[in-house]
């Protein structure tokens, strides 16, 4: 007897992106982060059934996903789209006085940050040397909380804060996860409104040739450093 088709649901990402990765670190079936980590994309419909529309819709900050194949339900009662901007958070100390619509304009006016600044909000600035006998990863975590109105507005330090890390071998032992995430509830407020303001990340790299055996690592706050090292198995 035929197998009945499973009807598939599509959804596309708007240019309102603001690149948080929340949509590709939930939902990595369905949507990637662009080479240059300013905009998501979707690469693959969804089965019918495997997740309530809704919760793809709400996971998105600034209403940039939508359903373009299948069908919307009604918006289920007591759910919320997720955001950091509602989170109930303490006014920060205000370490300089003048209003900050001034603080704004003169951050505006340094101009830009780097590619490689804003790769390190994503885990990707990373380096990789080899020796005999090991691998020596250094992966560099942002010194400074990204530029933005509300950063001013909210009285937010510029000097982000520690992230919190996991790091560990696959089974295989041929890859490195590590996965960081910020845990500061006055930062963390700023995600998901800034631009590439990701409040965490999850990254995996490939050892080049062989695999590894043990993995440690040693984080260092005044450098916002992380290095990892893994003694090859051979
Ligand atoms: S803003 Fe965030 S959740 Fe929304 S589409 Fe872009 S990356 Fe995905």
């Amino acid at each position: 007897m035929a197998e009945a088709a499973v009807s598939m649901e599509e959804y596309a990402v708007s240019e309102a992106c603001i690149a948080c990765d929340a949509c590709c670190n939930d939902f990595p079936d369905i949507f990637i982060m662009n080479a240059d980590h300013t905009l998501a994309k979707a690469i693959a419909p969804s089965p019918k059934g495997r997740f309530d529309p809704w919760d793809i819709i709400y996971v998105c900050p600034v209403d940039a996903i939508s359903l373009i194949k299948g069908e919307l339900p009604p918006p289920p009662a007591g759910k919320k789209k997720k955001t950091h901007e509602e989170a109930a958070v303490d006014a920060g100390p205000i370490e300089d006085n003048r209003p900050w619509e001034i603080r704004w304009d003169e951050a505006r006016r340094r101009g830009e940050e780097s590619y490689w600044d804003r790769m390190k909000r994503y885990g990707m600035a990373t380096t990789m040397e080899e020796t005999v006998n090991q691998y020596l990863f250094r992966v560099a975590l942002p010194a400074r909380v990204p530029e933005h109105p509300m950063k001013y507005k909210w009285n937010l330090p510029d000097k982000m804060p520690d992230y919190k890390f996991d790091v560990k071998l696959d089974a295989t032992g041929g890859k490195i996860q590590f996965k960081g995430w910020l845990e500061d509830d006055r930062v963390r407020r700023l995600c998901g409104v800034s631009n590439s303001f990701p409040d965490r990340f999850l990254r995996e790299l490939e050892l080049p040739s062989e695999k590894g055996k043990e993995i440690k690592f040693n984080y260092n706050p005044q450098e916002k450093v992380l290095d990892i090292v893994i003694d090859k198995a051979v």
